[in-house]
């Protein structure tokens, strides 16, 4: 199976691009910061807990997203693979997540990080605010802390796959298409190799 993790900072575009990377190799979304926010909408425990975090920007606890993640994982049978979005964010998650891969006899295939300069993620993030309705986008101080929450604790996760021979930048800027092309160049051969 194709286990691919769609890597990057808030506002690099992982959750556009997910959506074509599914769509070209049939492959299933599991993107963690939509999980929550279901669980949000539904006012599960779950929920309560990780809007507390969410909002200010800062992480969820590890402990809960792993827990989210694997329940998701054991109902997935009869799919061709797995493209994973916000997740792992931290090296704790990326070690739960390899565990959880190997005792199914699978492994990640790939972490493809797209790369977007600074100032272009404020501005994303800044004008998806205007719409989504999301309160994580609608305050510059909570946009900035996500940044440095990703600069401090979510990119070591790159050393953590690419000591693995696993990482592989792409270039986010640009029209949307482009950039999805340049991902589909990256990954093809992977999963032609698997
Ligand atoms: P973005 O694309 O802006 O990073 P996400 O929807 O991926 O947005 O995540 C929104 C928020 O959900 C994060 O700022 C964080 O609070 C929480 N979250 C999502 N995934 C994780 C994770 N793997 N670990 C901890 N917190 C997470």
């Amino acid at each position: 199976m194709i286990h691919l993790i769609l890597f990057g900072p808030p506002g690099v575009g992982k959750g556009t691009q997910s959506q074509r990377i599914i769509q070209h190799f049939d492959l299933l979304h599991i993107a963690s910061g939509d999980l929550l926010r279901i669980q949000i909408m539904n006012q599960s425990d779950l929920g309560i807990k990780a809007k507390l975090y969410m909002d200010k920007g800062e992480l969820v606890p590890d402990e809960i997203v792993i827990s989210m993640i694997e329940s998701i994982l054991s109902s997935l049978d009869g799919k061709n693979g797995v493209v994973f979005d916000g997740f792992p964010r931290t090296p704790p998650q990326a070690e739960a997540l390899d565990g959880l891969l190997k005792s199914r006899g699978e492994e990640i295939s790939a972490l493809v990080a797209l790369k977007v300069p600074k100032e272009e993620l404020v501005k994303r993030l800044e004008s998806r605010g205007l719409t989504s309705g999301r309160a994580d986008d609608s305050s510059i101080k909570t946009i900035e802390n996500r940044l440095k929450v990703y600069d401090n604790k979510t990119s070591p996760v790159i050393k953590h796959y690419s000591e693995q021979g696993k990482y592989h930048p792409v270039n986010g800027v640009g029209m949307i298409d482009d950039v999805s092309k340049r991902l589909i160049d990256i990954i093809e051969p992977i999963v032609e190799a698997i």
